[in-house]
C-alpha cells in the first residue's frame, strides 16, 4: 500500500529544511525561514495534483483535493504544522535510520557519546523489527509536525493515485507557529470550509484525543513597605514573606510534578521579588470547566483573605484565561470521534484515548467553529535530541487519514 521507502524520502526531505518559531517575535510567521518549507509544500502540493492550492501572506497553505462522489457528504480536513519547537535547535537535522530495530541501544553520536536506550525510553520497544528515524544527537528531528505534514501530503497523493477509493471533498492545511501558541490564531475557518478536521500531530501509534486543559494564568503582586530594618518594628511589610505565605496556602499536592490523568494544578513558573514588591506567576490547568472555575476563584478568596487578615490592600491579582478543553466543542459532534476510532479498529490499530495535559491547537479550532481532534502522527520525545519515528508509525497515521475520507463518504452515503 503506502511505501515505506516513499514517505522516508518525503519526511526527510522536510525535517531537513529549518523552521525553527521564534517565541520572542510578535511578526507572524515569528521565522521567515518557515516560508522555505511552506514554498516546497505549496510545489509539491500542485505537483502531485491538489487542487485551489494557497499559500496566504501569513504562512497558512491550504488545498482542496475534490470529491469523487456523485452525492454530497460533509467536507472534512486535515491540519499539520510546519513549524518545529525553539526549545531545541532545528538547524541542520542529519536524520539517522535504523532499519530492523532489535531492541538495543541506538548510539545517535559517537564523538559525544549520546544514546538513545530502551532502558530509559523504554516506549522504542514496541518498534521491534521497524525501521527509526533518529537525529544525530545534535539536533531535534522535527517529526513534531513534519510526521504529520508528511503523512497528510502522502494520503492526498495516494487519493489521488487511487480514484477507485472514494471520498468526499477534502481540504487539508499547513500552520506556521504552532510551537509559540500561534498556530490557530490566523487560521482563516471560513475560508478552509470544512465541517471537522483533524489535527495530525499526536505522539505514538494509536493516539486520538479530543479532551486537553482549560488554562489561565495568575499575576499575583503583593506590595509590601520597606523601612529602616534597625526601625521597622510594627511597620515593615516584607512583600517577599507575604508571597512565601501566599504560596503555601495553595494545595501543597496539586502542582504539576504530582498529579497525572485529570488532575489539575497551580503552577508557580515565575518568582520575582524585593521587599516592596513581590510578583508570582501562576498557570492554572483543569481538565473539568468547574473545578477550573474553582481553582480560579480560590486563588482570589486566599488573596481577599490576606487583604482582610492584614487590613491593607496587599495583594493583587489579575487573572487571564488562555484556553479551554475541546471536549465542550467535541462532545456535541461525537461521531467525528467515533469516524477515527472504527479507521484505527480497522487498521489493526488500537486506539489509545487520553486526555491531553496541555492544549493544541485543535483545542483554538474547535472554538474557533472548527472541531478538531489530534490523531497520531507517530514520533515520540518531541522537542528534543532524543526525538524519534518509526517509519511503520508514519505508514498507519497515513493509512488512517485514507480511511477516514473513505468512513466518510460510506456513513454519509
Ligand atoms: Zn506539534
Amino acid at each position: 500500500m503506502i511505501e515505506k521507502q516513499h514517505i522516508t524520502d518525503r519526511f526527510i526531505k522536510y525535517v531537513t529544511i529549518d523552521t525553527e518559531s521564534d517565541p520572542n517575535n510578535p511578526a507572524f510567521p515569528s521565522t521567515e525561514k518557515q516560508w522555505d518549507l511552506a514554498n516546497v509544500l505549496v510545489e509539491e502540493l500542485k505537483q502531485i495534483g491538489m487542487k485551489e492550492v494557497d499559500l496566504d501572506d501569513n504562512c497558512y497553505i491550504m488545498a482542496t483535493l475534490p470529491s469523487n462522489l456523485d452525492y454530497e457528504v460533509p467536507t472534512i480536513g486535515f491540519v499539520a504544522h510546519i513549524d518545529t519547537s525553539p526549545d531545541f535547535t532545528g538547524k541542520n537535522v542529519k536524520p539517522q535510520i535504523v532499519e530492523n530495530y532489535q531492541g538495543n541501544n541506538i548510539i545517535l553520536n559517537v564523538e559525544e557519546n549520546i544514546v538513545l536506550s530502551p532502558d530509559y525510553f523504554d516506549d522504542l520497544l514496541q518498534y521491534k523489527g521497524q525501521t527509526i528515524i533518529t537525529t544525530d544527537g545534535t539536533t531535534l528531528l522535527g517529526a513534531d509536525d513534519k510526521a504529520g505534514v508528511t503523512e497528510i501530503v502522502t494520503a492526498m497523493e495516494y487519493l489521488i493515485l487511487h480514484p477507485e477509493i472514494k471520498h468526499g471533498k477534502i481540504r487539508i492545511c499547513f500552520t506556521p507557529d504552532e510551537e509559540v501558541g500561534k498556530g490557530a490564531h490566523l487560521f482563516d475557518v471560513a475560508k478552509f470550509g470544512a465541517e471537522w478536521a483533524y489535527t495530525m500531530d499526536g505522539s505514538q501509534i494509536g493516539e486520538l484525543e479530543y479532551e486537553n486543559f482549560n488554562a489561565a494564568g495568575a499575576k499575583v503582586t503583593i506590595t509590601g513597605k520597606i523601612v529602616h530594618p534597625g526601625y521597622a518594628k510594627g511597620k515593615m511589610i516584607n512583600s517577599m514573606l507575604i508571597a512565601n505565605e501566599f504560596i503555601s496556602a495553595l494545595p501543597t499536592n496539586e502542582v504539576p510534578q504530582r498529579t497525572e490523568g485529570y488532575e489539575g494544578f497551580f503552577h508557580l513558573h515565575d518568582i520575582n521579588g524585593n521587599v516592596e514588591k513581590t510578583v508570582l506567576e501562576y498557570i492554572i490547568r483543569d481538565h473539568d470547566l468547574d473545578l477550573f472555575e474553582k481553582r480560579k476563584s480560590l486563588i482570589e478568596k486566599i488573596a481577599l483573605d490576606f487583604n482582610t487578615k492584614y487590613n491593607q490592600d496587599l495583594i493583587e491579582v489579575t487573572i487571564k484565561d488562555q484556553y479551554f478543553n475541546m471536549k465542550e466543542k467535541i462532545t456535541p459532534v461525537m461521531h467525528i470521534v467515533d469516524i477515527a476510532e472504527e479507521v484505527m479498529n480497522d487498521l489493526g490499530i488500537t486506539p489509545l484515548i487520553k486526555a491531553i495535559r496541555g492544549g493544541t491547537d485543535g483545542s483554538q479550532l474547535s472554538y474557533k467553529g472548527l472541531p478538531c481532534p489530534n490523531i497520531f502522527a507517530g514520533g515520540h520525545n518531541f522537542h528534543g535530541r532524543y526525538e524519534y519515528v518509526p517509519v511503520e508509525s508514519m505508514v498507519k497515521a497515513t493509512e488512517v487519514i485514507v480511511g477516514i475520507a473513505e468512513k466518510v463518504s460510506v456513513k454519509f452515503a
